[in-house]
This record gives structure tokens, C-alpha cells and sequence, in this order.
């Protein structure tokens, strides 16, 4: 049974002090018996302070990007290794925002995931079509791609760590948020996809979220679909109340699957 993950992307948000007060505040809240599991992924610069106050705590650390590339001349980039330092587990790849904003393409976003699959981490691929692409009635061709051009090549040992993020960008950060059932639509395609690429037993296993304005008033409709392991949270993720609000949310989706299994 796969479990749910709620993962918070606190883009370029917060200073030290807020980041801090913030984990501190998820710190005393999440712990072994948090049914759904937990991720957030701070500002390069203050993943050192954020690893130190989620020490043994139930949180796993993850970071928003990261280079291709160890070492080297590469001014202004973070290299996987310098990430290890910081017990960081996760990295982002591919969100749309260093797709639009930083021109990073498909061949990238592939060598990042190779690249973070070879130091252990775990890398949330991010994948999404744009308004015109989904009122042009092609986004699960659209997003179908995304997936196969960042996972080619990879083994099926190596897409079984993968997770996913179906995030439309037109519901990124705008307050529009795609119905659970377009979600899980786009979702069980990727989950197909993933199946042949690998088998379906991984498929099964590999966990894969929805993000796009994720709030607590309406992330109920969203999880409570079999297919959606999770979310991926911008915004809601800087309040610790309305982030634990969607941790509880998810373990409470967890918790009626196992008694109810597959039942929408
Ligand atoms: C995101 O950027 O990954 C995201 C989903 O943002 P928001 O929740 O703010 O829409």
C-alpha cells in the first residue's frame, strides 16, 4: 500500500527566522504516529539550519533543484554532493517554474533525475501542461511526453524511486485548482505509463501527487481518489496550522483506503 506524502515547497519564501519557526512548528506536530508522511523543501541557503531542527524528527528535508553536475565551474549552482551534507533526501526536478522561468528542458530535467538517482536521493519529477495546452484537449498527450523524456533510459529499479508531481501550471499558485477527477485522470495515464516503462508491480508502488493550489478547504476532493498518493504544496505549505491540516487530510485518506480500499 502505497502511503501519502504531503511535500512543501517553500520556493523563495520565508527568512531565516520565519523558515526556522516554521520547521520548529512542524517538528512538534509530526511524529510516528502521523499517518501520512512528510517533506519540506526550504531555500538552498537555509537547508543547513532547517536539517539541524528536523533531526530526528519524522521530516524528510528536500531540496528545489539541483545541477547535474558534482563539481566544477558552474558559478551560482548547487551540486548533488554538497546536498548530502545536509541530509537532504528529496529533490525537486523539473517544476514548471524552472521549466518556464530558467528554460530548463526535458534532456535536463533527465540528466538531474539520472543524477539524483545516482547519489540516493529521491527525485520529485514535476510534470504539467499549460491552460492552452488543456483547453486544446491535449494535455494527457502533453504530459505523457513530459513523463517518457524524463524518464528515458532510466531502469525500472531506478523509476521505482521516482515520485511523481502531476501539477497543471495553470492551477500553480493562481487559486484554480483541476477537479480530483481531471487530476486522477492525468494521474492513472502517468501510472500507465509508468507501467510500461517498468512493470506493474513498480507502478503500483511509485507514489504520484497532485499539486496546484492546494488548500485545506479543498484538498479533501483531491485526495480521496485512489490514484492521488499526496500533494505537492506551494503556498499552503508557509502556514504550519494549514500545512498540518493537509498532513491530517492525507492520513486520514491513508487510513480509508486500507478499509476501503480502492473505493473511488
Ligand atoms: C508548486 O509550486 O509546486 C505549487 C503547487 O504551488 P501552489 O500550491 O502555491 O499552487
Amino acid at each position: 500500500m502505497r502511503k501519502k506524502i504531503i511535500i512543501g515547497n517553500w520556493k523563495m519564501n520565508l527568512n531565516l527566522s520565519e523558515a526556522q519557526d516554521l520547521a520548529f512548528k512542524l517538528k512538534g506536530e509530526v511524529n510516528t504516529k502521523t499517518l501520512a508522511e512528510v517533506a519540506v523543501c526550504p531555500s538552498f541557503v537555509y537547508l543547513s539550519a532547517i536539517s539541524n531542527i528536523l533531526k530526528g524528527s519524522n521530516i524528510y528535508l528536500g531540496a528545489q533543484n539541483m545541477s547535474n553536475q558534482e563539481s566544477g565551474a558552474f558559478t551560482g549552482e548547487i551540486s548533488p554532493l554538497m546536498l548530502k551534507d545536509f541530509n537532504v533526501k528529496m529533490v525537486i526536478i523539473g517544476h514548471s517554474e524552472r521549466r518556464q522561468v530558467f528554460n530548463e528542458t526535458d534532456e535536463d530535467i533527465n540528466a538531474k533525475i539520472k543524477t539524483a538517482l545516482k547519489h540516493e536521493f529521491t527525485p520529485i519529477f514535476c510534470c504539467g501542461e499549460e491552460l492552452k495546452t488543456r483547453e486544446a484537449n491535449k494535455a494527457e498527450e502533453f504530459v505523457k511526453n513530459q513523463v517518457l523524456a524524463g524518464i528515458k533510459d532510466l531502469s525500472k529499479e531506478q523509476i521505482e524511486k521516482l515520485i511523481v508531481a502531476y501539477e497543471p501550471i495553470w492551477a500553480i499558485g493562481t487559486g484554480k485548482v483541476c477537479s480530483g477527477e481531471d487530476a486522477n485522470k492525468i494521474i492513472k495515464m502517468i501510472r500507465n505509463v509508468i507501467k510500461e516503462k517498468s512493470s506493474v508491480d513498480i507502478s503500483e508502488r511509485v507514489r504520484i501527487l497532485y499539486g496546484g493550489s492546494v488548500k485545506s478547504d479543498n484538498f479533501n476532493e483531491t485526495i480521496k481518489y485512489s490514484d492521488i498518493d499526496g500533494g505537492l504544496v506551494g503556498g499552503a505549505s508557509l502556514k504550519a496550522d494549514e500545512f498540518l491540516k493537509l498532513v491530517s487530510l492525507a492520513g486520514n485518506a491513508h487510513e480509508q483506503s486500507q478499509s476501503h480500499p480502492a473505493s473511488v
